[in-house]
């Protein structure tokens, strides 16, 4: 059960967790985020040390201090646990207090980003305590890694994990961090922002868990965007491939890679609201509900590359030069589109943008088109779905399109346009799509 930053954010809703929790008759591992608004706060320290503004970075720890005073003042009441919060708060503000005097590195940001997870977990571990809920505080340092790659080690996280697992048989809750692991250097890292939903999922695979739930601040995944369009509905059940798609380009929701190690492992996943337990939420699982149209999405900060070349026409091979740029700059191509003389690529980085079009320009001319957003339209053989492309391409004529992927997979079209354009055709495809004003 991982609950996300609104669902540990407030005293109120640490009780609500333990009354959730206390509901399950299967053993338990709760894996937290850090409470809402926490991660953005380090980020911004880091970049206030990173920059040399030490005086700003002091006053936004003290500022996040006092929240966190504030916040274990309400939870924990009773003398010893209450000492035990406090003394958790001034050690974990010390240590940021002292990063303020040495001076800066990525390894000492990734340090400050995970001052987060380890204070939401302790200090509700400090709150089970106090209701005299037995329970074991796992720390993910101590089984979650990643390799040279940033990849996570699942073999060995399995390993870590059930050796730790085994020795505490007795034990029917576990308590962890999600987001937070160690590299090959064996320094603290992490799975990148929103990355405690990965946490879960990897954790779901290595123990086989019956079913990871990912409870968060809505009644699961909904058909659009509901931070841009109005009128949104949730979708009860969908596949591993529909929600990977939609993970992937765009819904908050899920950290885009969290799907893959359930999906491995056939876990089923639950998306539910830690605010409205009783809804249904979204059930994730192996075999699709029924054909159609499930969701749409969006993902920002999308960079076209058009490679125009009259080689091109009639050469084989010119599609794995280009491709191999891209390798060796470790960079994803999240679209692509080819006519006779020209290859459109997207993706959704800039690093080594500079050297990937110096290369480029080996083959042709090279144009860029940055600020563009991927609109997917997720759901089960909708290629196949009468009068499908119909009313998605009726539903948006006004919209400049840049690209259009149909027929990569049988459960995604994706379509390019210029980010300007994004919260009209979202809203456009909810009536086209789904009817929904
Ligand atoms: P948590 O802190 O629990 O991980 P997030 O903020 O990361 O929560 O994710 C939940 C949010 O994702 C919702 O409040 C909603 O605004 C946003 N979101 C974006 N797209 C979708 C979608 N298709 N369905 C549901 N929520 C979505
Ligand atoms: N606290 C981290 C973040 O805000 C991880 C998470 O919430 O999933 O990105
Ligand atoms: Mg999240």
């Amino acid at each position: 059960m991982k609950f996300g930053g609104t669902s540990v954010g407030k005293p109120e809703r640490m009780q609500q967790i333990v009354s959730l929790v206390s509901k399950e008759t299967e053993p338990v591992i709760v894996v937290l985020s850090a409470l809402s608004g926490t991660t953005n706060a380090l980020v911004e320290i880091g970049n206030h040390i990173a920059n040399g503004d030490r005086g700003t970075a002091k006053q936004t720890i003290d500022k996040l201090e006092k929240h966190y005073q504030d916040f274990i003042n309400e939870l924990v009441k009773q003398p010893a646990t209450s000492e035990k919060a406090k003394a958790i708060v001034a050690e974990h503000f010390e240590f940021l207090n002292i990063i303020l005097k040495i001076s800066f590195s990525e390894a000492l940001s990734k340090d400050i980003l995970a001052q987060g997870e380890l204070l939401s977990t302790k200090i509700f571990s400090v709150y089970l305590e106090e209701l005299g809920i037995n329970h074991l505080f796992l720390p993910a340092l101590e089984f979650m890694t990643i390799d040279h790659y940033d990849e996570p080690q699942i073999g060995s996280i399995k390993v870590k994990l059930s050796q730790i697992l085994n020795q505490h048989k007795d034990k029917k809750l576990f308590v962890t961090q999600g987001y937070i692991c160690r590299n090959p250097r064996g320094e603290v890292d992490n799975l990148k922002r929103g990355g405690s939903d990965y946490t879960a999922s990897l954790i779901g695979a290595a123990i086989n868990a019956s079913v990871c739930e990912i409870w968060t601040d809505i009644d699961g995944m909904h058909n659009n965007d509901p931070r841009i369009v109005k009128n949104t509905v949730p979708v009860e059940q969908m596949s591993f491939d529909e929600a990977a798609e939609l993970a992937y380009f765009g819904a908050k929701i899920l950290h885009p890679a969290s799907i893959w190690p359930a999906q491995q492992y056939n876990i089923p996943v639950k998306l539910l609201n830690t605010m409205q337990p009783e809804a249904k939420g979204t059930t994730i699982a192996e075999k699709a509900a029924g054909v159609g149209v499930k969701a749409v999405a969006a993902k920002d900060n999308i960079i076209a590359i058009r490679i125009k070349s009259s080689r091109m026409l009639l050469a084989y091979g010119f599609l794995r030069k280009i491709f191999e740029v891209f390798e060796k700059y470790r960079t994803p191509i999240d679209m692509v589109t080819t006519s006779e003389v020209a290859v459109s690529i997207t993706i959704d980085t800039d690093h080594n943008l500079k050297e990937i079009i110096k290369e480029l320009e080996a083959f042709g001319t090279v144009e860029i088109d940055k600020n563009q957003t991927i609109i997917s339209v997720v759901g089960n053989e909708i290629s196949q779905t009468e009068l499908m492309v119909k009313k998605l391409f009726g539903s948006i004529l006004n919209i400049p399109i840049r690209m259009v992927s149909y027929g990569g997979s049988p459960h995604n079209i994706s379509l390019l346009v210029p980010a300007e354009y994004k919260n009209q055709i979202l809203q456009q495809l909810n009536k086209g799509m789904f009817g929904l004003e």
